[in-house]
C-alpha cells in the first residue's frame, strides 16, 4: 500500500481539507500515477457537496487527472515508468456486457468512477484526483501527449471528451450551425472542438464580459441570451446545440433556435429539474432533446489525439491546493477563464 495525501470534503456545507489515506497495491494490470495536475470540474462542487444526494464521506473529488507513470503490473503492456499518463471519470467496468463490447464503458451498469464509487479493491469508495497519486487499471489509462502543455490538458479527460462525445455522435461536420450554451469548463472546450471539426459556432452565455474572448476560442458569433432581440435573430438557425449550463433554465428559448429536425443535447447535471420543455417546441419541427455522458476510453484516446493533432487544450487557470475553497466559490459565480487546474505540487507545501 502506498501512503496518499489529499484534499477532501468530509460535509456537504464545509470547506475541503487535507486527508490521508492508502492507496491500493499495484496490481498485475495496475499502473501507478504520480498526479502532476488534476482539473477542477463543476461535477466535483455538486458532489463535494452532496447536491446529488449520493456523496459519501470523506470524498476526495476530481476526475481530470494528468501525470507520470511510476511503477507498473507485470501484465501492464502499454504504459512503462516514465510515461505521461490521464485518467478521466472512469477507473473500471464489467467489461463485457454489450455497451462495454462496443466501447461505451460510461453506460455499463457496473461502471467504477474515479471517485464517491464503491472501490471493488477495497469496500470503500474510490477517492479521485485531489491527491498526489492514484492506482489504476490499464484499460482505464490514456495516453497523454508530451507536445503539448501538460496543466492545459488535465481538463480534456472530462470538459474534452464530455464535449467531443456528443459532437461526434450527432456527426458534426463543416458547415453545421452548432449552438454551445455556456462558457464555463465544457464549453469552452465545445466551442474549440466544434470549431476544429469545421462547424459554424454560435456561442450562448450569460456573460456579457465573455463575449470578445469567445471569438478568440473559436465562436463565430456570440449571443447575449439573456437579451430576446438577440435570441430572435438566430431562431430556427441551428443543426445542433450543445447546453452545458449547470443550473436549472428555460429549455424552451433554445429549443426554439433549432432547424427542423435539429437537436439539443443536455451534459449539465443541476441539482433540481428544468422546467418542463413545451411538447410545441418538438412536435412542430420534429426537433429531440437529448443528453449524453461523458464518453468511452477508446473515444477519450481519440479526442486527446485530435487535440493534440489541432494544438487544442484547456484555458486554464492554475491553483494551488490550498485555494481549492475559493476556486469552488468563484466556479459558481462563473469567474474563471475557463477551468481552474491544481499544481499537485502544492500538497506537499
Ligand atoms: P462551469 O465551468 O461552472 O460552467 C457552467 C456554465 O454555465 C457557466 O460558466 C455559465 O456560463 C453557465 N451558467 C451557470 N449558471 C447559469 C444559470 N443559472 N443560467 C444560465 N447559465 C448558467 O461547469 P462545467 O464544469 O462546465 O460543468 C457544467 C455541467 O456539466 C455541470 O452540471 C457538470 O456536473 C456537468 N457535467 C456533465 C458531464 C456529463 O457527462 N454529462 C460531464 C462533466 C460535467 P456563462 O457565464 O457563459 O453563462
Ligand atoms: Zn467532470
Amino acid at each position: 500500500m502506498k501512503k496518499s495525501i489529499a484534499y477532501a470534503a468530509y460535509e456537504p456545507n464545509k470547506p475541503l481539507t487535507p486527508f490521508k489515506f492508502e492507496r491500493r497495491d499495484v496490481g498485475e494490470n495496475d499502473v501507478q500515477i504520480e498526479i502532476l495536475y488534476c482539473g477542477v470540474c463543476h461535477t466535483d462542487i455538486h458532489q463535494a457537496r452532496n447536491e446529488w444526494g449520493s456523496s459519501v464521506y470523506p470524498m476526495v473529488p476530481g476526475h481530470e487527472i494528468v501525470g507520470r507513470v511510476t511503477q507498473v503490473g507485470g501484465a501492464v503492456n502499454g504504459f512503462k515508468v516514465g510515461d505521461l499518463a490521464g485518467v478521466g471519470c472512469m477507473v473500471d467496468s464489467c467489461g463485457h456486457c454489450p455497451d462495454c463490447q462496443e466501447h461505451l464503458e460510461q453506460f455499463c451498469d457496473a461502471c467504477v468512477y474515479t471517485y464517491n464509487s464503491p472501490d471493488k479493491h477495497n469496500g470503500q469508495s474510490t477517492y479521485g484526483g485531489y491527491s498526489d497519486s492514484v492506482v489504476v487499471d490499464q484499460r482505464f489509462v490514456l495516453h497523454v501527449s508530451e507536445k503539448l502543455d501538460l496543466a492545459a490538458v488535465a481538463p480534456l479527460l472530462c470538459a474534452g471528451i464530455t464535449t467531443y462525445s456528443p459532437l461526434r455522435h450527432w456527426n458534426i461536420k463543416k458547415g453545421d450551425h452548432v449552438g454551445v450554451v455556456g462558457l464555463g469548463g465544457l464549453g469552452h472546450m465545445a466551442v474549440k472542438i466544434a470549431h476544429a471539426m469545421g462547424a459554424h459556432v454560435v456561442l450562448f452565455t450569460t456573460s456579457p464580459d465573455k463575449a470578445a474572448d469567445a471569438k478568440r476560442l473559436g465562436a463565430d458569433e456570440v449571443v447575449i441570451s439573456k437579451n430576446a432581440d438577440e435570441m430572435a435573430k438566430v431562431a430556427g438557425s441551428l443543426d445542433f446545440i450543445l447546453n452545458t449550463v449547470a443550473a436549472p433554465h428555460n429549455l424552451d428559448q433554445y429549443m426554439a433556435l433549432l432547424k427542423r429536425d435539429g437537436t439539443m443535447c443536455l451534459v449539465g447535471v443541476p441539482d433540481s429539474p428544468h422546467p418542463s420543455p413545451n411538447i410545441a417546441n418538438l412536435i412542430f419541427k420534429r426537433r429531440k432533446l437529448a443528453g449524453s455522458l461523458i464518453g468511452g476510453i477508446k473515444e477519450t484516446q481519440e479526442m486527446l489525439d485530435f487535440c493534440a493533432e489541432h494544438s487544442i487544450t484547456s484555458d486554464i487557470e492554475l491553483i494551488p491546493i490550498q485555494k481549492i475553497n475559493e476556486a469552488y466559490d468563484r466556479m459558481l459565480k462563473s469567474d474563471v477563464k475557463y477551468r481552474f487546474v491544481i499544481d499537485m505540487k502544492s500538497l506537499k507545501a
